[in-house]
């Protein structure tokens, strides 16, 4: 089982390093709706497009191992 989680490691760090440009994503505050920076940017204002609401936490997918394992759980 241990060699599982250094091959998950192995992959996470790869990800990091591969990719330069991580997802950002917007939630919104009132109903939880995700959209991505370029739906949002697409748009005349900034506001969710399934409630309105205009307030947004960003999210980013962090290359932590923690997240990742815990996406994977999921
Ligand atoms: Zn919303």
């Amino acid at each position: 089982m241990s060699s599982y989680g250094d091959a998950e490691a192995g992959e996470g760090e790869t990800l990091y390093y591969g990719i330069k440009k991580r997802p950002v994503y917007y939630v919104c505050m009132r109903c939880g709706f995700k959209v991505t920076k370029e739906e949002l940017e697409a748009m005349p204002a900034y506001m969710c497009p399934r409630c309105g609401y205009r307030i947004f936490m960003k999210v980013r997918a962090p290359p932590s191992l923690g997240y990742l394992r815990r996406v994977y759980a999921i």
